[in-house]
């Protein structure tokens, strides 16, 4: 690849504050409200329109994980039960279990994270892509955002990076793991009439089995409208997220247009819409003061820092795969190696790729971005680095604001080993 040099030049400071978060998912809304809360003067920039992230983006609603598994364990509190609370009594809980998970209207979310994010005080900056950090003294201290108007600053005292990509940490130099994981593409599809497809199936069953067989094989194994799986895409390269999606694209419509012309039933179907985001799994992971590991999950590892007790395990994408687990994440997991001003919140902290795959669950994210805004906003109190945070206090205010850090799970019930687990879907 050639090279070009790009000119510099001032920056228009758009604004100076004590916390910036950057990325609004679920990590992002939860570090922002809480520090706003605390009373830091606090910007969350977001490069889309509406907040939630993955949420709201590929309505991926299912809470999962609020419970150990055995249903009568003790439930994940904080800015969690907050927002259950504040969108049920607007219909905006679509289901629950005796886990304490909740599922979630997007849209919803989208509204009333926003009302709760400006009663809290914390400025909302959407269509703004966060891009480089400011770095002054080996610290970072705000961030450099891209917009219409052009590139502009924003000063901070303590950033958030909840990118999902550690985007800010990586471009601050931080060391970083990037293993990819599956990306999935949601359609929705319309116009089946589905009494047609029936009727047609039970007369010709054979021939049927034989044509829906042939369409799923176009697209990857699935009907057009059913979720699946790219393996092995770099969502960090935008050429390889661009081409993931295309084929999303390219695989369904080829299946439809093949459903539309030889199974009854499927003639008017078609593609209402695809969701806003594609679903990205795992990207960047910071190497931070400490790498959380799949045993620390598995064998309920307690630690002085935890910032967080779960019990929820995600074993492929079944959750509860070993239901009863009470681990810890460390503070340590959201402060990068060597660099000062920056936590690191949501599915990028530090952990290796099998315990991500259990970190990067809506809980997980929830809490870590909880317990950075918490210290952000204790760090700025009183003039430290998130580093030096004192975790006494830090997990004081967190257990002052309902959430749960030292619990012990109850041994499962046999009832609760024979559930169905969940699919991460
Ligand atoms: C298909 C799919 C199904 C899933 N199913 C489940 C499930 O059933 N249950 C469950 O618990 N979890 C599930 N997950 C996992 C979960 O949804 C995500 O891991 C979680 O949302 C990650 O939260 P986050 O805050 O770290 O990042 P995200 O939710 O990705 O949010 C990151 C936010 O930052 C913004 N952003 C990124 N870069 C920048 C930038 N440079 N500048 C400004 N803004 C930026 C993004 O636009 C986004 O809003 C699923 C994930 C996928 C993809």
């Amino acid at each position: 690849m050639s090279e070009i040099l790009e000119s510099g030049g001032k920056r228009q400071v758009l604004a100076e504050v004590d916390v910036l978060v950057a990325g609004s998912g679920p990590a992002g809304f939860a570090a922002a409200l809480r520090a706003a809360q605390l009373g830091a003067k606090t910007l969350l920039v977001e490069r889309f329109g509406y907040i939630g992230g993955m949420m709201t983006g590929a309505h991926v609603v299912a809470v999962l994980g609020m419970g150990d598994g055995s249903k009568t364990g003790p439930k994940v509190g904080g800015v969690l039960t907050e927002l259950r609370d504040r969108l049920e009594p607007l219909g905006g809980i679509t289901r629950t279990n005796a886990d304490g998970d909740y599922w979630l209207d997007p849209e919803l979310f989208k509204w009333q994270g926003v009302e709760m994010l400006r009663e809290a005080g914390a400025d909302l900056l959407g269509h703004a892509l966060v891009c480089d950090p400011i770095i002054e003294n080996g610290a970072v201290r705000g961030a450099f955002l891209e917009t219409k108007q052009g590139r502009v600053a924003v000063r901070a005292k303590v950033t958030i990076d909840a990118t999902a990509d550690a985007d800010l940490a990586f471009r601050a130099g931080c060391a970083c793991d990037n293993q990819t994981h599956d990306v999935t593409l949601g359609f929705r599809l319309v116009g089946v009439d589905s009494a047609r497809l029936e009727a047609f199936s039970k007369e010709n069953p054979e021939q049927a089995e034989q044509l829906l067989a042939e369409a799923k094989a176009m697209n990857n194994g699935r009907l057009p409208g059913q979720g699946w799986y790219l393996k092995e895409v770099d969502v960090t390269d935008p050429a390889a997220l661009t081409e993931a999606e295309n084929r999303f694209r390219r695989d369904c419509y080829a299946a439809l247009y093949f459903l539309r012309k030889n199974v009854p039933g499927y003639e008017n179907a078609r593609v209402a819409d695809t969701l806003p985001q594609i679903g990205v799994r795992q990207s960047r992971r910071i190497r931070g003061g400490y790498t959380l590991t799949d045993a620390d999950l598995r064998e309920s590892r307690h630690f002085p820092d935890g910032i967080a007790r779960l019990g929820s395990y995600l074993l492929g994408y079944a959750l509860y795969g070993v239901p009863g687990l009470h681990y810890d994440i460390p503070y340590r997991c959201l402060v990068p190696e060597g660099l000062e001003g920056l936590l690191v919140a949501g599915r990028c902290i530090s952990g290796d790729y099998l315990a991500t795959n259990t970190l990067r669950l809506i809980v997980p994210c929830f809490a870590t971005g909880e317990a950075a805004g918490v210290a952000a906003a204790l760090a700025v109190r009183h003039g430290t680095e998130p580093r030096q945070v004192e975790i006494g206090e830090l997990r004081r205010v967190l257990s002052q604001h309902g959430v749960p850090l030292d619990w012990v799970s109850v041994p499962p019930s046999a009832e609760a080993k024979k559930a169905t687990p969940f699919m991460d879907e």
